[in-house]
């Protein structure tokens, strides 16, 4: 019989990448978790990694973003439907994410804080669950987020607790007090301004202990969630809202989807342009004090966009050393050959950063009792969203390079990731936006300076540190237009404080010697030597 003319494909191609420990494979991972309070996590994450790396996780995942959802207006009777249809494969991943608690394991029952390390522990899953399926971590986000608007209510945190906290997902198109369990959305976002929320046109009219919103949002996500918190103008100023989609009576309340985005990426996740008709709602704080409600939301949800994105990171990098260690060429795998060692090994080095940021602050998170903790969570978490969402669309690609040709087409995920990673820095404020609210938190009171001082005093014996505090203090005494040069310093300085208790001193110090004096172009540029690549390549690939 004649050899079937593709049978030579298989020959110096890297094996499929899956059926992977996504948790034990990580060592940076597993060391962070462990320095920032949640080693005794380990056994049940390394299951979490070995079940959100198998294949048919893996194959959810395209399905979900090969099958986007679909929005019916009306349906066969001509009326009104306002609903979104999504692929099988997305409501399995709500299910998952859901069971593990990613939407509200953070919260106790009466809407406090759970004891750490909850938030670590969290995050950990989270950072695992963004190299499989990015579009549901949208929903996700926003409902473990929007109970930090309403948890000073006690009436709607009475409500909606027992709800949010359950650990099962229900889809159906129902009054969400008639579920099992509901997530929660967000529309802020008008077309006359998003950043600009002060600028939002949308009514809200009192009608007995309610309201009638009335206006439009531009980009409203995730619209099949039961309820979503909304900004409209009352009587006495910008006021966050509850609009469910089903009016208390049990009618389908007056939400009206125009059309969903067409977007770049983030497709397995739907994102609508709404009207709202009069839709009934109810206020979640004070009138007037609509942007002050949110902030602690915000908070969150600018967290949860530098997790995922260190995620992605993770996820680009993995599959690179995966194919470099698998392919061959002139004679060597890529592994072997020195200029892609120092590609990896930067690569590497920027993930380990990113991921160690990210822990460090999310145990901040875990101790809203310490003074100290939250300064440096109101200062970082803009500044490390920043950096982190913006490096994440640079580090993907040059992945994508590491495979060559097999990198761009859509066969692998790397295609997918690349589209993907911008949109975390997009949503949740973007780069500009972050650079205004750290020169907000330094112009307010001692908050920023004390924060810069501790990590200043942590990073100390790391070369370049008070080179670069100089030059933070420098940039933020120029004001905005500076402000992205004291942004991005202050997350890489972080990043250094967080590498020295979560890895190596000889990894802290290149990640010192190598960001904190400045930019370079590209990756493969450090410079790093043969002992810290032989040791990042090492850790990267789980050893250790
Ligand atoms: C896929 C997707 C899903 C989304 N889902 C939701 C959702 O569910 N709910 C929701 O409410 N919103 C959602 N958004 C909207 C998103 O939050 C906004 O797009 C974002 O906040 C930016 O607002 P904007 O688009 O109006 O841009 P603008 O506010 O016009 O900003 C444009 C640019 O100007 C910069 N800028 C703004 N102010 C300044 C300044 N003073 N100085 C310098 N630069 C400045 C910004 O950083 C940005 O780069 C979504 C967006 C996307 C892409």
């Amino acid at each position: 019989m004649a050899a079937r003319p593709d049978s030579h494909t298989a020959i110096n191609q890297p094996p499929l990448y899956q059926d992977v420990d996504l948790y034990g494979s990580d060592l940076p991972l597993r060391q962070a978790v462990a320095a920032n309070g949640a080693g005794h996590e380990d056994a049940a994450l390394r299951a979490f990694g070995r079940h959100w790396g198998s294949a048919a996780m893996f194959d959810q995942a395209r399905l979900a973003n090969e099958n986007p959802p679909r929005l019916h207006v009306y349906d066969a009777r001509g009326e009104r439907s306002d609903t979104v249809e999504f692929h099988p494969a997305y409501h399995h991943f709500m299910g998952e994410s859901i069971a593990a608690g990613l939407h509200a394991s953070t919260w106790q029952a009466n809407a406090e804080r759970a004891p750490a390390p909850a938030e670590v522990a969290r995050a950990a899953r989270y950072y695992v669950v963004a190299q499989v399926e990015n579009g549901h971590m949208c929903p996700i986000t926003m409902t473990r987020a929007a109970v930090a608007a309403f948890a000073g209510d006690p009436s709607l945190v009475g409500m909606l607790m027992p709800k949010l906290a359950s650990r099962r997902y229900d889809p159906l198109f129902r009054p969400w007090r008639e579920k099992n369990g509901i997530t929660l959305g967000m529309g802020m976002t008008e077309r006359q301004g998003g950043t600009d929320v002060r600028s939002n046109t949308t009514r809200a009219e009192p009608s007995g202990n309610e309201y009638r919103i009335t206006g439009q949002k531009w980009f409203m996500s995730a619209p099949m969630c039961d309820a979503f918190l909304v900004l409209a103008q009352a009587p006495g100023g910008l006021t966050c809202f509850f609009l469910p989609r089903f009016r208390g009576d049990g009618s389908v309340n007056a939400l009206h989807f125009q059309r969903l985005k067409d977007k770049l990426g983030n497709r397995s996740n739907a994102s609508t342009e709404v009207a709202f008709d009069g839709a009934t709602a109810i206020r979640v704080g004070e009138e007037g004090v609509g942007i002050r409600t949110i902030l602690s939301m915000v908070q969150l949800t600018r967290l949860d966009c530098a997790i995922s994105s260190a995620g992605m990171m993770r996820a680009a990098l993995a599959r690179a050393l995966h194919h470099a260690q698998h392919r061959r060429v002139f004679g060597k795998t890529l592994f072997e050959q020195p200029m892609m060692r120092a590609v990896l090994a930067d690569m590497a080095l920027e993930v380990e950063g990113a991921l160690a940021a990210v822990m460090r602050l999310c145990r901040s998170f875990d101790h809203p009792d310490l003074p100290a903790e939250m300064a440096r969570a109101r200062l970082l978490t803009p500044a490390i969203k920043y950096l982190i969402c913006k490096t994440a669309p640079a580090l993907v690609y040059e992945a994508m390079e590491c495979l060559g040709g097999n990198g761009y087409v859509e066969d692998g995920v790397l295609a997918r990731l690349y589209r993907e990673a911008p949109v975390n820095a997009i949503w949740e404020g973007s780069g500009n936006v972050m650079g205004l609210d750290v020169l907000r938190v330094f112009g307010r009171d001692e908050t920023g300076s004390a924060a810069l001082d501790e990590l200043q005093r942590e990073a100390a014996d790391i070369r370049g540190v008070s080179e670069a505090v100089e030059r933070i203090r420098r940039a933020l005494a120029a004001g905005e237009a500076d402000a992205r040069i004291s942004v991005e310093a202050i997350a890489r300085l972080a990043a250094a404080a967080a590498l020295k208790t979560s890895a190596p001193p000889m990894i802290a110090e290149a990640y010192g010697r190598t960001r904190l004096g400045g930019s370079r172009a590209t990756f493969g540029t450090a410079g790093l030597g043969l002992d810290v690549t032989a040791s990042l390549l090492g850790r990267a690939c789980g050893e250790g």
